[in-house]
């Protein structure tokens, strides 16, 4: 037995006490490589994981259809090449069961499971100012003392489960996507509702319509849409990613999204209406997020590029669907071409000239609660059903961590504090909560604008960097100063203010939850630069950063 499994041992057991360097919340992209960078330097480590196995995301969302939409040679660890050599991807954006396979295949190649406790929810933590270590306390009654408290809870891992009235009262089935059982759904002959025409609900309709007997699409907002590319990886395909390995690996890291692709290099105002298309319809026929982050900077910035680049996509979107009255409702409007999060499909559109396919219009008629047949609407129908599908989204970037009740310094209160305002020191870590380390928390590119395992594995490194300094200069605690914090607040609201996307409600501004705070989640100044800048911080002995 290795002196980490001794140390889990005796932390499963309720009523002990374990101390460690790390306690690290969750086992997704980040949680597995968090460990596996710290259990290298020699340090006692433990992952708390409320999921039975690994995969975070993609453990959680086995929803019908659901697949990545990063390009598999991107969304990768870059740690180890031999890893990538023995991994074979079968397609361009693998389904769910591929990545999660992945996560999984990288979890037994590492060992790293006998460091992550399953099944169990860390509740709260607690700084305390006279030992400078957390204390970490789980839904297994579990007691856990450490160093350092490092969250790698996701920034889409809080569902909103409850968004209706009555749903406890309906007599069929509910299901969030994120929340999607093991085992199948037998969803053939059924009257299912999905409610959410986001990213998850798209893949949900396309993938369900031609299974169910009748399918409701609760939709409150339409979205445009870039249809996905996706084919089948040949072995040829296969060598020449492998091959291109380390270069890849270098390449995300500058651009402005963690993808290998950038903005379009010509300036657009320079450009003829005959190249701007060239350059839309090349980079539509790539069937990629690329249309979207590589076409034109000015997409995120100026109105009337960004109105140009919106009809492109309503006339692609209107060749297709045909029918004028389906467009109206499908086709959006009222706000411009991704500024917010733009999802990939495949016959989503289709799906709706299927007779079996209903649009049922929330804006005009919202959906007031669940009664035991089904969703009644504002109009006061009532739309029966047998499954009710919530592809209703998530509390994102803070919910992961507000729903911890996680206290710093003074006995303050996380939740207290990001329900008045989200603040973080560039998305690493919080003032007031010394030694505690964030992933893919507000502010950062890894909340929301990025290729998340690009975003996450610069985050870990930052990390894992900043806690060798310290053992290095015998520093016990690093806290962030407010001066930092204020600095980032206040360059990061600069660089999103000047964006369209602070201008249209989504859950990138925190909008999709009552009551949140209006901020935009995501540093939107680019993964290349907000690198860095992080770089830069470190190179200068983590200024901004208080040491003792
Ligand atoms: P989302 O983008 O927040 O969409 C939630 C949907 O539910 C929206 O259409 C929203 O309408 C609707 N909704 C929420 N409350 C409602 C209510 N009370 N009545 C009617 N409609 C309601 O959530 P998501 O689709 O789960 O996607 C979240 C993010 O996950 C994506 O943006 C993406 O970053 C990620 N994701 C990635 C992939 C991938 O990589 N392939 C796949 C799925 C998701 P409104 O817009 O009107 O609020």
């Amino acid at each position: 037995m290795t002196s980490s499994t001794a140390a889990a041992v005796s932390a499963t057991k309720p009523g002990n006490t374990t101390e460690y360097d790390a306690v690290i919340i969750g086992a997704g992209v980040a949680g597995l490589y968090q460990l596996y960078r710290l259990r290298e330097k020699g340090y006692k480590v433990r992952v708390i994981e409320a999921g039975s196995n690994v995969g975070g995301t993609w453990y959680w969302n086995r929803y019908p259809g659901a697949r990545v939409d990063s390009q598999a040679y991107v969304y990768q660890y870059w740690f180890s090449e031999a890893l990538d050599k023995e991994w074979n991807w079968s397609e361009r954006f693998p389904a769910q069961p591929e990545t999660e396979s992945y996560l999984n295949f990288v979890a037994d190649r590492c060992d790293l499971r006998k460091d992550i406790t399953f099944n169990t929810r860390v509740t709260r933590a607690t700084f305390d100012e006279a030992t400078s270590h957390w204390t970490i306390e789980t839904d297994g009654g579990e007691t856990l003392k450490t160093q350092f408290l490092i969250t790698c809870a996701g920034m889409l891992s809080a569902p909103l489960t409850s968004t209706f009235p009555g749903q406890e009262t309906f007599k069929g089935q509910v299901f969030h996507t994120a929340r999607w059982p093991k085992e199948p759904v037998d969803l053939a002959g059924k009257r299912v509702g999905v409610v959410g025409t986001g990213a998850t609900g798209i893949q949900v309709i396309q993938t369900i319509a031609d299974k169910v007997g009748h399918l409701k699409v609760f939709q409150r907002t339409p979205q445009y849409i870039i249809p996905m590319r996706n084919p089948k990886y040949t072995d040829a395909d296969r060598a020449a990613q492998k091959a291109g390995f380390a270069a890849m690996r270098e390449r995300v890291q500058r651009t402005f999204a963690g993808f290998d692709y950038d903005f379009h290099p010509r300036n657009v105002y320079e450009m003829s209406q005959e190249e701007k298309r060239q350059v839309l319809e090349e980079l539509w026929a790539d069937g990629s997020l690329a249309f979207w982050l590589t076409a034109f900077v000015e997409v995120f910035f100026d109105p009337k590029v960004n109105d140009e680049v919106s009809e492109f996509v309503r006339e692609k979107m209107r060749q297709r669907l045909k029918d004028p009255k389906l467009a109206e409702k499908l086709i959006p409007t009222t706000y411009g071409f991704g500024t917010h999060r733009v999802p990939l499909e495949t016959n989503y559109l289709e799906a709706y000239l299927r007779p079996n396919v209903e649009i049922v219009d929330v804006k005009e008629s919202p959906i007031v609660c669940v009664t035991p047949e089904g969703v009644k609407t504002a109009d006061g129908k009532v739309h029966e059903l047998d499954i009710l599908i919530l592809a209703t989204g998530f509390d994102a970037g803070s919910g992961a961590l507000t729903r911890i009740d996680i206290h710093g310094r003074d006995g303050r209160s996380l939740k207290d504090e990001w329900n008045k305002e989200i603040r973080t020191a560039m998305g690493l870590m919080v003032h007031g909560y010394p030694n505690m380390f964030t992933t893919a928390a507000p502010l950062a590119p890894s909340a929301a604008l990025c290729n998340m395992t690009t975003c996450l594995q610069q985050q870990v490194d930052w990390i894992t960097d900043c806690i060798g300094y310290m053992k290095a200069h015998d520093h016990k605690v690093i806290e962030a100063t407010k001066t930092l914090q204020d600095q980032w607040v206040e360059h990061h609201d600069d660089v999103a203010n000047a964006t369209l996307v602070t201008k249209t409600d989504s859950w990138y501004m925190g909008s999709n939850v009552p009551g949140k705070p209006r901020r935009l989640l995501s540093y939107i100044g680019g993964v290349g630069t907000y690198r860095q800048k992080c770089d830069e911080v470190a190179a200068k002995n983590y200024e901004g950063f208080a040491f003792s």
